[in-house]
């Protein structure tokens, strides 16, 4: 092995979003590495965890869960407060919220679909979803298993789930088989590129790895989502450094 002094093994791992081949150290935070895309600026963990390691996170004793569930009354009031902006798209319609937590917005949902489903992959999310809000159907199943499913949706909510996942091309192929054609795709995640997001990234609390593996930008989300059939049709406002944006299915 006669490297270069200033090649590293990270150097040599491609972009999961645009595909470039050369990506680079960027920053480190809780003993975590990112490296960042010459290409696209997509940032993600070098080495990444698996998706085991990450979803020991979510299950059994779930640490994450707890304070979701303390502040259930204020999640169940934003999840009915979003409603109207989702009627366009999931009025009558067959919806989906792909990574439900404990099925705040699929209850909401519930109430103007035509059927509202949740899926997580967490057992205790999907648990208290079932106990609490009776109205929507829930399951728990991973992205292989979903893609053995043929259930077809008009709409899918999927918030803050993207920045989650090991591997981010499974997730894009999940939710491409999950949503028909002509339907839409509603995500929320992290904005990478919002003004407000601190100069010394490091001090911004959304880079929080492993929790969150990777952070993206309104170009990044462009480039992955047009590689899987969607086009970008809507990016909403948003004050805080957060992307929230409808997709089609084309
Ligand atoms: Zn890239």
């Amino acid at each position: 092995m006669n490297k270069p002094n200033n090649s590293s093994e990270n150097t040599m791992v491609a972009c999961p979003v645009c595909d470039h081949p050369e990506t680079h150290y960027f920053v480190s935070k809780n003993d975590y590495t990112f490296n960042r895309c010459t290409e696209c600026d997509f940032i993600f963990l070098n080495p990444m965890p698996n998706q085991d390691e990450l979803n020991a996170q979510y299950t059994d004793d779930n640490k994450e869960i707890e304070p979701t569930y303390n502040k259930s009354g204020s999640r169940l009031r934003r999840a009915f407060i979003k409603l109207p902006r989702f009627l366009p798209y999931a009025l009558g319609k067959n919806t989906l919220d792909f990574g439900c937590g404990g099925g705040f917005v699929a209850h909401a949902l519930s109430f103007v679909a035509k059927s509202s489903t949740g899926i997580d992959i967490s057992e205790n999310a999907v648990a208290y979803a079932k106990q609490r809000f009776k109205r929507a159907n829930y399951a728990c199943m991973d992205f292989v298993q979903l893609l053995e499913t043929t259930e077809k949706y008009d709409f899918v909510y999927s918030s803050e789930v993207i920045e989650h996942v090991s591997e981010v091309n499974l997730y894009m192929k999940t939710l491409a088989h999950l949503v028909k054609k002509d339907g839409y795709a509603y995500i929320t995640t992290p904005d990478l590129g919002h003004p407000k997001v601190p100069q010394n990234i490091t001090e911004w609390s959304m880079l929080c790895p492993p929790i969150h593996v990777q952070h993206f930008t309104k170009k990044t989300v462009d480039i992955l989502f047009k590689r899987y059939g969607f086009k970008v049709v809507k990016f909403y406002k948003h004050k805080k450094p957060g992307l929230i944006f409808l997709s089609k299915r084309l």
